[in-house]
């Protein structure tokens, strides 16, 4: 981190400014110009508050020269995170086929929703127990019964599950969930985060309608501060003006978080569309830019899905899909 002092301050405020920076356990590198004086910080400056530092009367300008996120940042950790579900690994070339119900509805339906995806390609199983709804009249899923139900399909299928925490107080219900989904609308619940920081269980990570990559990473931040370092990305689209699809799907997140951070980054093109005859397209390019992994929504029945039917494929459109899939991967490697 740079701050650049005005040219009127005083060797007195200089000196306070820097025992003050001391204090913070930072080494100061200070560069005394003609005009101006620059004083370079050393050291874990992300707890440094920028904009405090910024509105002290002696400071001209602050700018920050590395990123505040460091457990995620791949400066501190070059090497891809791989992160092991059973038997199925995220990351580092291994390649997550999520797919599943945005919710869960019966034991019937997520078990043959679960055998279905399977058969079609699929090694891990999603499916919705707490569903985060727009409106409160909405199905606000099965909860615990939901979450008992996939368990069953886990044990009928063999496939890892994924399901949705929205509340810390529900976190003793997913003992046997393999990896917890934080949503998009909770990405910035730091709570929720640093309890989950607390847990063994892998973690995906949603991006929220309208954060930043860097906020994404801050969120990832809270997670492994708290020592729980196993993180997937999931980009799922952020909000723009363009309401054609029900998100804007950012793919250029993808090989711009494998540049910043060493964490897996699946993609989630059936939220970022919103229609299923747009989600194969998706998914093919999300594979070509690279992604760890694809969750997508299949349902036994779309037109009577209790959620998201519109975005949902069939069993057989998500065979179709993973075909194509590995077929893209197969051509980039
Ligand atoms: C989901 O995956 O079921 C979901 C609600 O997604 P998002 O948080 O991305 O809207
Ligand atoms: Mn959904």
């Amino acid at each position: 981190m740079i701050a650049v002092l005005k040219s009127d301050t005083t060797p007195q405020q200089k000196e306070h400014l820097l025992n003050w920076l001391k204090n913070m356990g930072l080494d100061v590198h200070v560069s005394e110009g003609k005009e101006k004086t620059i004083f370079g910080l050393i050291g874990d400056t992300s707890r440094v508050d920028m904009e405090l530092l910024n509105s002290l009367e002696i400071v001209s300008s602050v700018r920050r020269i590395s990123e505040p996120f460091k457990q995620a940042s791949r400066n501190f950790h070059p090497e891809d995170t791989v992160i092991p579900v059973g038997d199925v690994k995220i990351g580092g070339g291994h390649f997550a086929m999520i797919a599943g119900p945005c919710s869960v509805e019966s034991e019937e339906q997520i078990i043959e929703v679960a055998l279905a995806v399977k058969q079609g390609g699929a090694n891990i199983l999603r499916g919705g127990a707490f569903k985060p709804r727009t409106s409160p009249y909405a199905f606000q899923g099965l909860k615990d019964v939901g979450i008992q139900m996939l368990l069953e399909a886990k044990k009928a299928s063999g496939l890892p599950i994924i399901t949705e925490i929205m509340n810390v107080r529900s976190l003793d219900l997913f003992q046997d969930v393999d990896i917890i989904q934080v949503g998009a609308r909770n990405m910035q619940n730091f709570d929720l985060l640093q309890e989950l920081g607390k847990t063994d269980k892998p973690i995906l990570l949603k991006r929220g309608l309208a954060n930043t990559l860097q906020e994404l990473l801050m969120s990832a931040e809270y997670i492994m501060s708290e020592g729980n370092e196993q993180i997937i990305l999931c980009e799922r689209g952020i909000r723009t003006y363009e309401h054609y699809t029900r998100n804007t799907l950012d793919l250029s997140a993808v090989p711009v978080l494998h540049e910043i951070t060493h964490l897996p980054v699946v993609v989630d093109p059936s939220h970022a569309t919103g229609r299923a005859s747009l989600v194969p397209s998706m998914a093919v390019a999300a594979a070509a830019s690279e992604a760890d992994g694809i969750m997508v929504e299949v349902h036994n029945n779309p037109s009577r899905a209790l959620c998201d039917g519109a975005q949902s494929l069939t069993p057989a459109q998500f065979s179709a899909l993973n075909e194509k899939v590995r077929r893209v991967r197969e051509a980039i490697r």
